[in-house]
Protein backbone atom coordinates (compact mmCIF):
# COMPACT_ATOMS: atom_id res chain seq x y z
CA UNK A 1 0.00 0.00 0.00
CA UNK A 2 1.43 3.59 -1.05
CA UNK A 3 1.10 6.51 1.56
CA UNK A 4 -0.83 8.67 1.19
CA UNK A 5 0.12 12.52 0.52
CA UNK A 6 -1.51 14.22 3.56
CA UNK A 7 -1.31 17.62 0.95
CA UNK A 8 -3.58 16.33 -1.94
CA UNK A 9 -4.23 12.97 -1.14
CA UNK A 10 -2.31 11.24 -4.45
CA UNK A 11 -0.62 7.66 -3.77
CA UNK A 12 2.06 8.46 -6.44
CA UNK A 13 4.33 8.66 -3.83
CA UNK A 14 8.03 7.37 -3.38
CA UNK A 15 10.42 7.03 -0.76
CA UNK A 16 12.97 9.96 -0.56
CA UNK A 17 15.29 9.87 2.46
CA UNK A 18 15.37 10.01 6.00
CA UNK A 19 14.54 12.36 8.97
CA UNK A 20 16.42 12.05 11.95
CA UNK A 21 15.12 12.37 15.56
CA UNK A 22 16.52 12.68 18.57
CA UNK A 23 14.79 9.69 20.13
CA UNK A 24 13.11 7.32 17.87
CA UNK A 25 15.77 7.36 15.00
CA UNK A 26 15.88 7.75 11.60
CA UNK A 27 12.40 8.07 10.27
CA UNK A 28 11.17 7.08 6.34
CA UNK A 29 10.62 10.79 4.26
CA UNK A 30 8.05 10.46 1.01
CA UNK A 31 8.23 12.36 -1.74
CA UNK A 32 4.64 13.11 -3.49
CA UNK A 33 5.15 12.82 -7.31
CA UNK A 34 1.96 14.81 -7.79
CA UNK A 35 2.30 18.05 -5.79
CA UNK A 36 5.99 17.71 -4.55
CA UNK A 37 4.99 18.00 -0.70
CA UNK A 38 7.63 15.68 0.96
CA UNK A 39 6.40 14.19 4.47
CA UNK A 40 6.88 11.48 6.86
CA UNK A 41 4.41 8.67 7.15
CA UNK A 42 2.64 8.98 10.82
CA UNK A 43 2.14 5.35 11.89
CA UNK A 44 0.91 6.57 15.23
CA UNK A 45 4.13 8.15 17.20
CA UNK A 46 4.22 11.36 15.17
CA UNK A 47 5.90 13.84 17.64
CA UNK A 48 6.29 11.65 20.54
CA UNK A 49 9.86 11.78 22.61
CA UNK A 50 10.07 8.13 23.11
CA UNK A 51 10.73 4.96 21.14
CA UNK A 52 7.81 2.97 19.80
CA UNK A 53 8.78 -0.06 21.59
CA UNK A 54 8.67 1.61 25.70
CA UNK A 55 5.55 3.35 24.62
CA UNK A 56 3.55 -0.16 23.92
CA UNK A 57 5.42 -2.06 26.24
CA UNK A 58 3.94 0.97 29.30
CA UNK A 59 0.41 0.68 27.79
CA UNK A 60 0.64 -3.12 27.94
CA UNK A 61 2.23 -3.33 31.29
CA UNK A 62 -0.32 -0.78 32.74
CA UNK A 63 -2.83 -2.20 31.36
CA UNK A 64 -2.39 -5.99 32.40
CA UNK A 65 -1.92 -4.55 35.94
CA UNK A 66 1.46 -2.77 36.76
CA UNK A 67 1.24 0.64 38.32
CA UNK A 68 2.21 3.80 36.57
CA UNK A 69 4.40 4.45 39.02
CA UNK A 70 6.03 1.19 39.50
CA UNK A 71 6.32 1.48 35.62
CA UNK A 72 8.47 4.75 35.45
CA UNK A 73 10.41 2.78 38.01
CA UNK A 74 11.12 -0.04 36.07
CA UNK A 75 11.88 2.79 32.90
CA UNK A 76 14.42 4.77 35.20
CA UNK A 77 16.38 1.60 36.39
CA UNK A 78 16.19 -0.81 33.89
CA UNK A 79 16.85 2.16 30.34
CA UNK A 80 17.89 5.00 32.13
CA UNK A 81 14.37 6.51 30.80
CA UNK A 82 13.37 9.38 33.05
CA UNK A 83 9.42 10.52 32.44
CA UNK A 84 6.41 10.93 35.20
CA UNK A 85 3.96 8.53 35.76
CA UNK A 86 1.63 11.04 34.42
CA UNK A 87 3.43 10.99 31.27
CA UNK A 88 2.95 6.98 31.41
CA UNK A 89 -1.03 7.89 32.27
CA UNK A 90 -1.05 9.85 29.03
CA UNK A 91 0.09 7.58 26.66
CA UNK A 92 -2.55 4.52 27.44
CA UNK A 93 -4.93 7.20 27.22
CA UNK A 94 -3.84 8.49 23.82
CA UNK A 95 -3.60 5.15 22.41
CA UNK A 96 -6.46 3.20 23.94
CA UNK A 97 -8.74 6.04 22.45
CA UNK A 98 -6.60 5.59 19.32
CA UNK A 99 -7.45 1.84 18.93
CA UNK A 100 -10.81 1.74 20.27
CA UNK A 101 -11.67 4.51 17.10
CA UNK A 102 -10.03 1.77 15.14
CA UNK A 103 -11.51 -1.40 16.47
CA UNK A 104 -15.06 -0.12 16.52
CA UNK A 105 -15.12 -0.30 12.90
CA UNK A 106 -14.56 -4.17 12.78
CA UNK A 107 -17.24 -5.83 13.28
CA UNK A 108 -17.25 -9.29 15.40
CA UNK A 109 -18.58 -12.27 14.81
CA UNK A 110 -20.10 -13.69 17.89
CA UNK A 111 -21.59 -16.83 19.18
CA UNK A 112 -24.99 -14.82 20.35
CA UNK A 113 -24.23 -16.90 23.66
CA UNK A 114 -23.73 -13.94 26.26
CA UNK A 115 -23.40 -13.53 29.91
CA UNK A 116 -24.56 -10.20 31.27
CA UNK A 117 -23.22 -8.34 34.41
CA UNK A 118 -22.63 -5.62 36.65
CA UNK A 119 -20.23 -4.71 39.31
CA UNK A 120 -19.68 -1.85 41.90
CA UNK A 121 -16.25 0.51 41.49
CA UNK A 122 -15.82 2.66 44.07
CA UNK A 123 -14.67 5.45 42.79
CA UNK A 124 -13.91 8.57 44.71
CA UNK A 125 -16.38 8.57 47.12
CA UNK A 126 -19.32 7.36 44.99
CA UNK A 127 -20.09 3.75 44.12
CA UNK A 128 -19.73 3.70 39.84
CA UNK A 129 -21.27 0.63 37.95
CA UNK A 130 -19.76 -1.16 34.97
CA UNK A 131 -21.65 -3.50 33.32
CA UNK A 132 -20.18 -5.48 31.19
CA UNK A 133 -21.57 -8.50 28.83
CA UNK A 134 -19.58 -11.48 27.12
CA UNK A 135 -20.01 -13.53 24.04
CA UNK A 136 -19.51 -17.17 25.34
CA UNK A 137 -17.69 -19.13 22.82
CA UNK A 138 -15.18 -15.96 21.67
CA UNK A 139 -14.70 -14.58 25.05
CA UNK A 140 -15.17 -11.45 23.66
CA UNK A 141 -16.43 -8.14 25.54
CA UNK A 142 -19.21 -7.18 23.25
CA UNK A 143 -20.85 -4.29 24.94
CA UNK A 144 -20.03 -2.35 28.19
CA UNK A 145 -21.63 0.52 30.38
CA UNK A 146 -20.01 2.39 32.89
CA UNK A 147 -22.33 4.60 34.72
CA UNK A 148 -21.78 6.94 37.73
CA UNK A 149 -25.27 6.24 38.62
CA UNK A 150 -26.21 2.97 40.82
CA UNK A 151 -28.31 0.99 39.03
CA UNK A 152 -31.56 2.04 37.33
CA UNK A 153 -33.87 0.66 34.55
CA UNK A 154 -32.58 3.43 32.12
CA UNK A 155 -28.82 2.12 32.16
CA UNK A 156 -30.01 -1.33 32.23
CA UNK A 157 -32.12 -0.60 28.95
CA UNK A 158 -29.04 1.00 27.39
CA UNK A 159 -26.67 -1.55 28.27
CA UNK A 160 -28.88 -4.16 26.58
CA UNK A 161 -29.18 -1.67 23.41
CA UNK A 162 -25.02 -1.93 23.12
CA UNK A 163 -25.22 -5.61 23.17
CA UNK A 164 -28.17 -5.88 20.75
CA UNK A 165 -26.21 -3.21 18.52
CA UNK A 166 -23.25 -6.07 18.47
CA UNK A 167 -25.88 -8.84 17.56
CA UNK A 168 -29.00 -10.46 18.31
CA UNK A 169 -28.44 -13.08 20.73
CA UNK A 170 -29.59 -16.00 21.18
CA UNK A 171 -29.98 -16.02 25.24
CA UNK A 172 -28.72 -13.29 27.69
CA UNK A 173 -27.78 -15.09 31.38
CA UNK A 174 -28.14 -11.96 34.34
CA UNK A 175 -28.36 -12.00 37.75
CA UNK A 176 -31.93 -11.28 39.61
CA UNK A 177 -31.41 -7.69 39.54
CA UNK A 178 -35.19 -6.46 39.07
CA UNK A 179 -33.98 -4.01 36.06
CA UNK A 180 -32.84 -6.57 33.74
CA UNK A 181 -36.88 -8.25 32.82
CA UNK A 182 -37.93 -5.12 32.17
CA UNK A 183 -35.04 -3.52 30.21
CA UNK A 184 -34.54 -7.31 28.56
CA UNK A 185 -38.74 -6.85 27.49
CA UNK A 186 -37.85 -3.53 26.21
CA UNK A 187 -35.31 -4.14 23.62
CA UNK A 188 -36.11 -7.77 22.58
CA UNK A 189 -39.57 -8.04 22.89
CA UNK A 190 -41.30 -9.94 20.34
CA UNK A 191 -44.75 -11.24 19.26
CA UNK A 192 -42.95 -13.92 16.86
CA UNK A 193 -42.00 -17.15 18.74
CA UNK A 194 -39.03 -17.49 15.78
CA UNK A 195 -37.42 -14.22 16.78
CA UNK A 196 -37.61 -14.77 20.69
CA UNK A 197 -34.71 -13.91 22.48
CA UNK A 198 -34.33 -16.07 25.46
CA UNK A 199 -33.29 -14.63 29.17
CA UNK A 200 -32.30 -16.68 31.38
CA UNK A 201 -31.52 -15.30 35.39
CA UNK A 202 -29.36 -16.72 37.63
CA UNK A 203 -29.74 -15.53 41.35
CA UNK A 204 -26.43 -15.71 42.37
CA UNK A 205 -27.03 -14.84 46.10
CA UNK A 206 -28.88 -17.90 46.17
CA UNK A 207 -26.62 -19.71 44.70
CA UNK A 208 -23.52 -18.81 46.64
CA UNK A 209 -21.87 -18.81 43.00
CA UNK A 210 -20.29 -16.11 41.33
CA UNK A 211 -20.89 -15.78 37.91
CA UNK A 212 -17.48 -16.85 37.03
CA UNK A 213 -17.83 -16.26 33.18
CA UNK A 214 -17.50 -12.43 33.66
CA UNK A 215 -15.92 -12.46 37.19
CA UNK A 216 -12.17 -12.54 36.02
CA UNK A 217 -13.07 -9.92 34.05
CA UNK A 218 -14.40 -7.78 36.38
CA UNK A 219 -11.31 -8.59 38.97
CA UNK A 220 -8.93 -6.90 36.56
CA UNK A 221 -10.99 -3.80 36.10
CA UNK A 222 -11.01 -3.71 39.92
CA UNK A 223 -7.44 -3.88 40.14
CA UNK A 224 -7.00 -1.19 38.30
CA UNK A 225 -9.32 1.32 39.47
CA UNK A 226 -6.95 2.07 42.52
CA UNK A 227 -4.66 3.37 40.51
CA UNK A 228 -6.44 6.30 38.79
CA UNK A 229 -7.74 7.68 41.58
CA UNK A 230 -7.09 10.95 42.00
CA UNK A 231 -6.62 11.44 38.75
CA UNK A 232 -10.18 12.75 37.61
CA UNK A 233 -9.00 15.65 35.65
CA UNK A 234 -6.42 13.56 33.44
CA UNK A 235 -8.13 10.39 33.59
CA UNK A 236 -11.26 9.37 33.08
CA UNK A 237 -12.88 5.82 34.49
CA UNK A 238 -14.54 4.76 31.21
CA UNK A 239 -11.17 5.86 29.34
CA UNK A 240 -9.33 2.99 31.84
CA UNK A 241 -12.19 0.43 31.83
CA UNK A 242 -11.73 0.95 27.58
CA UNK A 243 -8.32 0.00 27.97
CA UNK A 244 -8.94 -2.90 30.05
CA UNK A 245 -11.57 -4.21 27.40
CA UNK A 246 -9.28 -3.53 24.61
CA UNK A 247 -6.35 -5.48 26.52
CA UNK A 248 -9.22 -8.50 26.72
CA UNK A 249 -10.25 -8.37 23.47
CA UNK A 250 -7.19 -8.17 21.36
CA UNK A 251 -3.94 -8.56 23.13
CA UNK A 252 -4.77 -11.22 25.70
CA UNK A 253 -4.78 -14.95 25.55
CA UNK A 254 -7.75 -16.25 27.33
CA UNK A 255 -6.24 -19.06 29.45
CA UNK A 256 -9.35 -21.57 28.61
CA UNK A 257 -9.75 -21.32 24.67
CA UNK A 258 -5.91 -20.46 24.24
CA UNK A 259 -6.63 -17.70 21.59
CA UNK A 260 -7.35 -14.32 21.47
CA UNK A 261 -11.30 -13.37 21.73
CA UNK A 262 -10.80 -11.32 18.98
CA UNK A 263 -8.98 -14.43 16.46
CA UNK A 264 -12.16 -16.26 17.90
CA UNK A 265 -14.77 -13.66 16.67
CA UNK A 266 -13.09 -13.90 13.36
CA UNK A 267 -10.91 -10.44 13.29
CA UNK A 268 -7.71 -11.73 11.55
CA UNK A 269 -5.88 -8.76 12.15
CA UNK A 270 -2.34 -10.02 11.44
CA UNK A 271 -0.87 -8.86 14.49
CA UNK A 272 3.13 -9.68 15.53
CA UNK A 273 4.27 -10.22 18.56
CA UNK A 274 3.90 -6.84 19.60
CA UNK A 275 0.32 -6.55 19.80
CA UNK A 276 -0.16 -2.69 20.73
CA UNK A 277 2.49 -1.77 18.01
CA UNK A 278 0.66 -3.64 15.45
CA UNK A 279 -2.74 -2.52 16.43
CA UNK A 280 -2.05 1.00 16.72
CA UNK A 281 0.15 1.43 13.63
CA UNK A 282 -3.03 0.15 12.02
CA UNK A 283 -5.68 2.60 13.44
CA UNK A 284 -3.31 5.37 12.08
CA UNK A 285 -3.08 4.05 8.49
CA UNK A 286 -6.59 2.94 8.83
CA UNK A 287 -8.04 6.52 10.08
ZN1 LIG B 1 0.74 15.50 -2.89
Amino acid sequence: MNAKCPCCKGTATVKRGFNYTKKRGKQQRMKCNNCGHTFIVDLGFWHMHNKEEIITMCVDMYLSNLSSRKMRNQLRRHFGIKVSHVTILDWVRKYVLKVQKFVQKIKPQLSGKMYADETEVDCENRKDIFWCCVDWDTRFINATLYSNKSQNLADATEFMKRIKATKKPYYIQTDALPFYPKAFKKVFYSRFLKDKVAHSVVNYSKTKKHNVRIETVFMKVKDRVNDFRGFKALWSAPILMAGIILQHNYIEKHSTTAKVPCELAGQSLNLGENRWLDLIRLSAIMQ
